[in-house]
Formats: C-alpha cells, structure tokens, sequence
C-alpha cells in the first residue's frame, strides 16, 4: 500500500489562526483512492523547519503533498526550499506564465514582478494548472517519489487535487476504499447500535462504524475495500439494506445529504407551500431552508417574533395564552404556527418557541426547552424538546428539529 503524508506550510496555521481544513480534505480524498496518510505535518513559513520537516517525509514516505506557499511573496518558498533540498533548479513554465497573464488580464489587475516567480517550477515537474488563482500546483515524481505542491486557498487547492492529483494517483492505487454514510436523527448513538449489534458484532467486510453527527443526528459509515469502488459498493450494499430495514423510522439519508435540502425536495416535489415563524431561532430555520435553490416555489414568508408583542400582533397568539401558558408552550408554539399559516395562506406553518440560555432558565423552564409548533390544513399540533448545549447548539438543534418535523 502506498504511504502518504501532508505537509500543510504557513505561519497562520502553527498560530491558531486558521483550521488546518487542506489536510483534511486531502486526507479524506487519498483515502477514497486507497492510500494510507500517515502524518500531517504542519510548519511554519520558514526555510530551515520547512527543510527539517521535508527531509523526514521524504525518507519515510511515498507520496508527499505540500500546500500553501506557493505565493509571490517572500514568505513564500515551498517550491525553493524543495527544489533545493532535491538539487533541483527551478525553470520558467512557459504555459503557466502565459496563463498567469491571462488570468491578471481577466480580473484586470497589473501582473506584478514577483508575480514572475510563480511560473517556476522544478526541472522534471509537471505544473498543474490553477483555474481560481495564479499560482501553478506542482506534480513532481523524483525516483519512486511524488511530490505534490499546491497553493494554500481551499477554493484553489481543492479544484487542483480533485482534477489534477487523485486521477494520477489514483491510476498508482491498486485498492479502493469506499465509503457511504447513514444518516439517522432521533434515536441516540447507543440506541441504535444496540439495534445493530449482531451486524457490527459479526461483520468485519464491510466494517461498521456508528459515529456521533452534528446537531442531534447519528451517522454509521459503511467502509469495504476493493479494486474498483463499484466493487466496493456491491460489497456494501446488502447490510446498507438491512441496517435501513431495521431503522427505518429514523433513517432519513446518505452521505452528504442535508435534512434541509430533503424537506426542500420534498415540499416541491409535493407542491406544498411554507411558512415559518421563529422566536428562539431568529431566522437560523428560514436561512437553512432558504439555502436549498428552488425553495421559492415553496418558501413563501418566514417571521422572527421574539417579543410578546410581535407574537400576538403579528401571528395572532392570543394574549391569554401568552399571559397563562407564556411565550415558551405548546399552547403558544400551536398558535403561532397556525397564525402564520392563516395570514400568509400557506399549506404548512411551522413555529419555533423556546429558551436558548444561558439565562433565563427555570425549574419549571429550563433553558433548552423548545417547542417546534406544526400546522396544516389537518392538524395542529407541538413537539416538546430539551436540549443541552451553548445558545448556538440549542438554535442549531431546534432548527433541525424542525426541518425533521416537517420531514415527517
Ligand atoms: P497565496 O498566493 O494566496 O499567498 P499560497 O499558496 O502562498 O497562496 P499561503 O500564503 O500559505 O498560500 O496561504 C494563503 C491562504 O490560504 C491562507 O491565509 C489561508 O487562508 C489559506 N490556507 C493556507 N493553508 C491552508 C490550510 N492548510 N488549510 C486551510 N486554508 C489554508
Ligand atoms: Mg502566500
């Protein structure tokens, strides 16, 4: 199997300053084309560690890939200080400077003279090309070595990696390792192991693994190694359908879908128009509904009644409820959601009531109470909910609720 190790350079990285996200989305692209990353490296904009560090790489691994310093600045000097240490002499790349030059003229800026330096690659290098900035990756194989540059910004690196590097090195990988993922909300991680066991127990192709999602929801990822990833996927298909089979009231989807952009298809494809109004929220639910293209079709109004008063003038909850049950009830969560259902004459109305934190909790109203109020032409009803966490996770849960509400 090939080893590969990620050397992540810049300053703003060892500071804090910046997530090291290169190495991550790196590190999940070589996996998928079955090569093992053994080390993230991360290092400073200085010569000497930047030498130190790829020395070691060097001698212990494969494949290795550097990114960020490939810019015109003098900090610089991905490129110099490995070409140095390779013995290498840099050489102009005609093809990158005459597309360099396109792309200043393009966003009409000035190509400024160290701009020049970029188009320098190491003798033998392929460059590769960069479609969302000037600096050229670089793709060199040095013995039984390839060694990998590319820029720092994600929105350059990641284009050049998925286009450019995984294709040739994946054509070196002789295994695959595919991955699909199960997407579960409502039911806790030990619930459904527990529904699981006998398979995680007894399996070990493809391998099962349970893992804690964001905001309420559980993953399982299905791993199988194989030579092609639709051998890969034929191994995993079967206890994908029996995992679904058993879980079926929680499972709501794969991979990379969102329970945002599911509700979206869901109401369009239905032909069903939505109204939102939200307290504790403020706009977090709208804002994820309205992240999904196509939504106008459905999305009719979203309302953020955080006062009393807004929630009485504008969605007509009636003051009594206000004054006997408060703001943070079933009894209110219902009305709003029929209130903005009736004024805006939408199919569905959805509401969100609840207490954030981290004041204002009771015995009685803790903080992480919240109400997710539904209403349709049907029924109208409220789901009861504490959630634990910072005021951000509990608007974050609450909006999620909300959307699995409407889900169902
Ligand atoms: P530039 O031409 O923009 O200078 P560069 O290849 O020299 O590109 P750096 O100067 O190292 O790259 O980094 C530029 C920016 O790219 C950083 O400020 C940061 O926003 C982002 N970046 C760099 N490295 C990483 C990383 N490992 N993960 C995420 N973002 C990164
Ligand atoms: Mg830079």
């Amino acid at each position: 199997l090939l080893k590969a190790e990620i050397i992540a350079v810049g300053t703003e990285l060892i500071l804090g300053q910046i997530p090291n996200t290169n190495a991550q989305v790196i590190s999940q692209a070589l996996q998928e084309i079955g090569i093992d990353v053994y080390y993230h490296i991360c290092v400073g904009d200085n010569k000497e560690r930047l030498k130190e560090v790829f020395q070691t790489s060097f001698k212990r691994s494969d494949i290795i890939i550097l990114t960020g310093g490939l810019g015109p600045t003098e900090d610089d000097l991905t490129k110099e200080t490995v070409a140095e240490y390779l013995n290498l002499p840099l050489k102009l790349d005609e093809n990158s400077l005459n597309r360099m030059k396109d792309y200043f003229k393009k966003t009409g800026r000035q190509i400024a003279n160290n701009n020049y330096k970029q188009a320098l690659i190491p003798e033998g290098a392929i460059a590769i090309e960069n479609k969302n900035g000037t600096a050229p990756g670089v793709l060199l194989k040095y013995g039984d070595k390839i060694i990998v540059m590319l820029p720092g910004p994600p929105r350059e690196m990641e284009p050049m990696l998925k286009e450019t590097v995984i294709p040739y090195l994946s054509k070196m990988s002789t295994t695959t390792i595919f991955s699909r993922i199960l997407k579960f909300y409502g039911i806790g991680e030990s619930d459904l192991e527990e529904r699981l066991k006998d398979l995680i127990d007894s399996q070990t192709v493809p391998t099962i693994a349970p893992l804690v999602g964001r905001a309420g929801e559980v993953t399982i990822r299905l791993t199988a190694k194989a030579g092609s990833k639709e051998e890969a996927q034929k191994i995993i298909r079967p206890t994908e359908e029996e995992i679904i089979k058993r879980t079926r009231e929680y499972f709501y989807g794969f991979d990379n879908d969102s329970v945002e952009e599911i509700v979206a298809k869901l109401l369009i494809k239905l032909n069903k128009t939505i109204s939102i109004a939200e307290s504790c929220t403020g706009g977090l639910l709208a804002h994820k509904l309205t992240n999904i293209p196509g939504i106008s079709a459905s999305f009719d109004r979203g309302i953020i009644s955080y006062s009393n008063r807004s929630k009485h003038e504008l969605l007509n909850v009636k003051n009594e409820t206000l004054e006997n049950y408060g703001a943070v009830s079933e009894e209110t969560a219902k009305e709003m959601a029929e209130g903005i259902r009736l004024s805006s004459g939408t199919d569905i109305g959805v509401s969100v009531t609840g207490i954030a934190g981290p004041d204002g909790g009771t015995a009685e109203k803790p903080v992480g109470l919240v109400y997710i109020g539904y209403a349709d032409s049907s029924t109208v009803c409220a789901q009861r909910h504490i959630f634990s966490g910072r005021r951000i996770d509990i608007k974050e849960r609450s909006a999620n609720s909300a959307l699995h509400l409407v889900r169902k």
